[in-house]
């Protein structure tokens, strides 16, 4: 294990200051190259990213593919468009000022610090990475210590790839966070919960650093009747059952139509069977709980409502079966907090307007999906709730579509990023406004006497 020295944070940051100041990471080209290294360094790695996540969370080889490793293709996206991002960009200018030119400047921001979570501990690290390379800083990086075997591996490509000046790993907890946080940065990128978002805000405050917070919430999936139940009851069950359930835009409980409940429920048990088996505790594709906590955190949501499918737990293995929970009362614990795991609680709706009010009721989600082919339905529901984002027919897929900003709303988050959003939420957007010396009329210089007139006018 590679655990950088604590006490030796200031002078990480101190050297990174330094390399910045060369100005050797606003070269277009020397970005290109280090995301390039970056992607040739986790293809190298591959094999020890399966291990780790197999260790951490029992992830699935597939799953790891899919949604850690996959994170190459954010690379090549950021390669790919980098020479258009990094131009400056034309702004128009009124007529007044027809003797100017006007560009807004992207320009990096310096060392920023990065603090990722233990449910996709690789992939959450790695995607602000790519933009904060792109954009042209240098960074330090705090990997989840929950997911630690996937924090090693983190620590080793980085420092076996790149100078500790440039990109740096400080592995560690809760006090490793508290350290970094002491220092200044140019910019912090945190994804977690909500509650250590609040730390982490109010320590920025201190010295007015700008922040991106990516956090969680309970995110709404709304069943309609207007559905292809097949395709519906697969897509539900993937996007709430991929990793256990620990995922930050997992549907969170659903809302369902009265008429459809039955059907809906009697679907998402075929589909659990078609997924892992009988027995989901022996299928190869199916993840276990991070940790002993958050394992008996779960477990006593069990104790609301009345399972109707799974409930089976092996805390040994910290193994709990995918679980839907019926008849559970707004007030239970388990519509309290964020589930994060494979817990499905489903309410029952009779009137749009119910699911509609209930949302509206609770802090702004991280995603909403709504199920149904009903246009007006569509349209009403995105009209009349706020989330960060929403997926319609599906589940999670939103979160693979690098022209899609992503990032929460209130609770759920501040900032967003992926694709070119990684690279404007590390870069400042410089304003320059350029005049010419062919004219210079007096309007606006004193003496004012005699030229309100012409200045209303152009107010006008
Ligand atoms: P967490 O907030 O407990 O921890 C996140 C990071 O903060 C870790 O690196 C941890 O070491 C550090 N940390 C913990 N306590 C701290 C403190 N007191 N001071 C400073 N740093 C501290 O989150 P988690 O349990 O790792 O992840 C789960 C949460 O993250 C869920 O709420 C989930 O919804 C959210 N999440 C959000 C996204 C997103 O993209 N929006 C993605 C994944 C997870």
């Amino acid at each position: 294990m590679i655990t950088t020295e604590l006490s030796n944070i200031s002078n990480i940051i101190q050297n990174q200051r330094e390399f910045f100041q060369t100005g050797k990471t606003k070269d277009v080209n020397f970005r290109i190259e280090q995301l390039k290294n970056l992607k040739q360094a986790i293809i190298e790695h591959e094999q020890s990213i399966v291990e780790a996540l197999k260790a951490d969370l029992h992830k699935p080889e597939v799953e790891t593919y899919l949604t850690e490793i996959s994170v190459i293709k954010d690379i090549d996206y950021a390669i790919k468009h980098l020479q258009n991002w990094t131009k400056p960009q034309k702004a128009a200018v009124s007529w007044d000022f027809f003797s100017y030119s006007a560009k807004i400047y992207p320009e990096p921001l310096g060392v920023v610090l990065i603090i990722g979570p233990w449910n996709y501990p690789f992939q959450l690290i790695i995607s602000p990475l790519i933009g904060a390379i792109a954009a042209g800083n240098c960074a330090i990086i705090k990997p989840s210590e929950i997911a630690s075997h996937t924090s090693d591996v983190i620590a080793k490509i980085i420092a076996k790839h790149f100078d500790p000046a440039y990109l740096a790993v400080v592995e560690g907890g809760v006090e490793a966070s508290q350290k970094l946080l002491a220092e200044k940065f140019d910019h912090i990128f945190f994804t977690g919960g909500t509650a250590v978002g609040k730390i982490i805000m109010a320590a920025a405050a201190k010295y007015l650093t700008p922040v991106t917070l990516e956090l969680g919430g309970k995110s709404p999936c709304i069943v309609d009747t207007d559905i292809n139940l097949e395709h519906t009851v697969r897509r539900i069950s993937w996007g709430k059952f991929i990793n256990a359930g620990q995922t930050c835009i997992a549907p969170d409980y659903l809302l369902v139509n009265k008429t459809i409940k039955k059907d809906l429920i009697d679907g998402l048990e075929k589909s659990l069977k078609e997924f892992y088996g009988e027995n989901p505790a022996n299928s190869p594709d199916y993840a276990r709980i991070i940790s002993q906590k958050h394992f008996d955190r779960l477990v006593n949501f069990l104790k609301d409502g009345e399972v109707v499918i799974g409930g089976e737990n092996q805390p040994s293995e910290r193994y709990i079966a995918p679980t839907l929970i019926d008849n559970v009362s707004l007030e239970d614990s388990v519509m309290q907090e964020e589930i994060f795991g494979p817990i499905l609680p489903i309410i029952e709706y009779t009137d749009i307007a119910e699911a509609i009010a209930l949302i509206n009721s609770r802090p702004k989600p991280l995603a909403l999906y709504l199920f149904s082919q009903d246009k007006n339905l569509q349209k009403r529901v995105l009209q009349e709730t706020s989330s960060g984002g929403v997926c319609i027919n599906d589940t999670v897929m939103q979160v693979g579509v690098s022209s899609l900003p992503f990032g929460g709303v209130g609770d759920s988050g501040i900032g967003n990023y992926h694709g070119k959003a990684s690279f404007d939420t590390f870069s400042h957007k410089k304003s320059v406004l350029q005049n010419s010396f062919w004219l210079d009329l007096k309007w606006r210089y004193a003496p004012y006497q005699g030229k309100l007139p012409l200045i209303k006018k152009l107010l006008g």
